[in-house]
C-alpha cells in the first residue's frame, strides 16, 4: 500500500488510491483521474514523501494541487534577509532571539519551564519591517519559511480558504523548523463579528485557530508569526494564542540614516556629509522603512535625469557619466514621497502596546 517512489517520470501512484473511499474522492475532484497528477505536482508530493514513500499522515486527505500551491507559492525556499539587513528595532531583534530563535535552534533546552510560546505577533504601522524580522528570523533559525497574505485567504481562495490552510500547517510540519507568516492576520482573526459574517470566513477561522491549537499542545517546531497593522482589531482568542506581542516602531533618525546610507552604498551612490545625511533625517521625521526605501528610489533618479537632460541618450549612458545622490535630490523627492503613516495612527498603536503588548 501507499506508493513507491519511481522516479520523477514514474508512474507516480498516490496512496489515496490504496485506501479508496473518502481520500480517493479528493483526488478524483482535484485531478479528474486518480493517477492523473502531473508532473510538478507529482514531484512536489514525491518531495514531501517520508522515507518509507508514504506522504505523512497530514497530508493524505489533502488536494494534492493545495499541497503543490503551498510547496510553490507559498514556501520560500530562501527568504534572504539577515539581521543586519534590518535598520534599528534593536530591542525587537533581542526579543526575537530570545524567544524565537534560541528555541528554534536548541529545542531540547527550550522545554518544560523555557518552553517557548508558539505564536508572535508583529504590530505596527505598514513598512516598518514586520515581513523582515518574519523572513530574517526563517533564515537565522535554519527554518522554512511560509508566507501567507490572511486577507488572500478569504478573497482569491473564497471556500476553499480552509483546506489551504489545512495544506499549509499540513506541509510545514513536514518542514520543520519552520516560520508560518500570515500578513494581514486581522483580516482572519477579526473580532468583529458582523450580522452577515459569511458562514465560511467563520469556518475558516475556526480552523486557523485549530491548527495553531493542535502545534501549540506538541512538540511540532513551527512558529507561528501574525502581522498586522490594525492589531485593535484582533479578539480576545487571538491575543491568547500570539502569546509574545511585539510593538515594530517607525524608525528612528539613527536607522532613517541607515536605510539611506546603505541603500545608496550598494549601489555606490553615496557621497553624502555627515551634515547632509542629518538634514534628511530631520526632513523625514515619521517616514517608514518603506517610506525611506521609496524616498531613496526617488531621489536617485535625479543624477539620472540630469544626465538625460544634457543632452546624453539613455542607451548611451554610462555610469560614469551621473554624478552621486546630493541633498537637492533628496529635498526634491521629498515632495513627491510623502510619509504614509499618521500621527492619529501612532497614538492608536501606542495605546494597544501599553496594553497587550510585550516586554515594552
Ligand atoms: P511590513 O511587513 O512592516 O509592512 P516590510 O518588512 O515588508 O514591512 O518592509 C517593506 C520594505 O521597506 C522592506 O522591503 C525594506 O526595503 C523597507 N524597510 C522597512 N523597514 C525597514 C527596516 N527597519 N530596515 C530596513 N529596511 C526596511
Amino acid at each position: 500500500y501507499g506508493f513507491s517512489r519511481r522516479g520523477i517520470r514514474g508512474n507516480f501512484v498516490p496512496p489515496i488510491k490504496s485506501n479508496g473511499g473518502n481520500t480517493g474522492n479528493m483526488t478524483t475532484r482535484a485531478t479528474g483521474k486518480d493517477d492523473a497528477l502531473d508532473d510538478s505536482t507529482r514531484r512536489c508530493l514525491e518531495i514531501l514523501c517520508g522515507p518509507d514513500g508514504e506522504l505523512p499522515e497530514k497530508l493524505r486527505n489533502l488536494e494534492p494541487r493545495l499541497i503543490e500551491h503551498v510547496s510553490n507559492e507559498i514556501m520560500d525556499r530562501d527568504p534572504n534577509v539577515r539581521w543586519d539587513d534590518i535598520a534599528g528595532l534593536e530591542h525587537a531583534k533581542k526579543c526575537v532571539t530570545e524567544m524565537v530563535i534560541w528555541p528554534l535552534l536548541r529545542p531540547d533546552i527550550f522545554k518544560g519551564c523555557r518552553s517557548p510560546g508558539k505564536g508572535l505577533l508583529l504590530f505596527g504601522p505598514p513598512g516598518t519591517g514586520k515581513t523582515m524580522i518574519g523572513k530574517a528570523i526563517a533564515g537565522e533559525a535554519k527554518a522554512t519559511f511560509f508566507y501567507i497574505s490572511a486577507s488572500s485567504l478569504t478573497s482569491k481562495w473564497i471556500g476553499e480558504g480552509e483546506k489551504l490552510v489545512r495544506a499549509l500547517f499540513g506541509v510545514a510540519s513536514c518542514r520543520q523548523p519552520a516560520v508560518i507568516f500570515v500578513d494581514e492576520i486581522d483580516s482572519l482573526l477579526s473580532q468583529r463579528k458582523s450580522e452577515g459574517e459569511h458562514e465560511s470566513s467563520r469556518r475558516l477561522k475556526t480552523q486557523f485557530l485549530i491548527e495553531m491549537e493542535g502545534f501549540d499542545s506538541g512538540s511540532e517546531q513551527i512558529l507561528l508569526i501574525g502581522a498586522t497593522n490594525r492589531p485593535q482589531e484582533l479578539d480576545e482568542a487571538a491575543r491568547r494564542r500570539l502569546t509574545k506581542r511585539l510593538y515594530i516602531p517607525l524608525p528612528s533618525s539613527e536607522a532613517r540614516a541607515w536605510i539611506v546610507r546603505n541603500l545608496l552604498e550598494k549601489d555606490g551612490l553615496f557621497k553624502l556629509s555627515k551634515e547632509e545625511i542629518d538634514t534628511i533625517c530631520n526632513l523625514t521625521e515619521g517616514y517608514s522603512g518603506s517610506d525611506m526605501k521609496n524616498l531613496v528610489k526617488d531621489a536617485s533618479m535625479g543624477p539620472l535625469r540630469e544626465a538625460l537632460k544634457q543632452g546624453i541618450e539613455i542607451t548611451k549612458l554610462k555610469k560614469e557619466d551621473m554624478r552621486p545622490v546630493t541633498l537637492q535630490d533628496f529635498e526634491k523627492a521629498l515632495q513627491e514621497v510623502r510619509p504614509s503613516v499618521s500621527l492619529s495612527e501612532l497614538g492608536t498603536y501606542d495605546e494597544w502596546n501599553k496594553q497587550f503588548g510585550s516586554l515594552s
